[in-house]
């Protein structure tokens, strides 16, 4: 964890007391940053990431360009914007698994998964899936057996790392928008696998 003195007040009052300061000053306009809240919170989310992960599930085509360069396959979507710029996308499979994390801060795909979850913002995951990245999992409720290759991924503002889960098995026939309803935004983080329907 890190040492966060006591007297330091949380994050939402230092964002709200930076906000203010900036808008007073002209720097920020206070309409345009609601305006940025509301479309992450209402019209961005895990169901874009999900659109193209089913479509990389369906289409070799896709998938191709989408591992080539990701920010250019989502941008197919019109998947764009504040921490969209520089997509990488990995793949898990039965024998390798990848999981995200931002050991800085929280670096995270917007444009395809919204505002990052509590949990990712936690200094106690941050630091911890790096160091024993199976135990964390575990806890998470994604048991690894031991012969599967695990990869932890550092996101940054130079690369935004999305995973493309591993596609469960009696899905064969499901339908694109059948497949997207599957994917979770945990096993787009690499913490969670997308189950099979039941
Ligand atoms: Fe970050």
């Amino acid at each position: 964890m890190t040492a966060v003195p006591p007297t330091r007040p949380p994050a939402p009052i230092r964002a709200e007391a930076l906000e203010a300061l900036l808008t007073e000053r002209g720097l920020v306009n206070a309409d345009a940053i609601d305006g940025l809240i509301n479309r992450f919170v209402n019209d961005v989310g895990p169901m874009n990431g999900a659109k193209v992960v089913a479509k990389a599930w369906t289409d070799e085509d896709y998938k191709a360009r989408l591992m080539a360069d990701g920010t250019a396959a989502v941008g197919e979507f019109g998947f764009a914007g504040p921490q969209g710029e520089h997509i990488v996308v990995v793949e898990n499979s039965a024998s390798s698994h990848n999981v995200v994390v931002c050991t800085l801060c929280s670096c995270y795909p917007w444009p395809l998964l919204g505002l990052p979850p509590d949990w990712y913002k936690d200094p106690a995951y941050r630091s911890r899936v790096v160091r024993e990245p199976r135990t964390v999992l575990a806890e998470m409720g994604l048991e690894l057996d031991a012969d599967v290759d695990v990869t932890v991924w550092d996101s940054s503002a130079e690369n935004r790392y999305f995973i493309l889960p591993e596609r469960p098995a009696g899905t064969e026939e499901l339908s694109e928008d059948d497949l997207a309803a599957l994917v979770t935004r945990e096993a787009m983080v690499g913490v969670a696998k997308v189950s099979s329907p039941t």
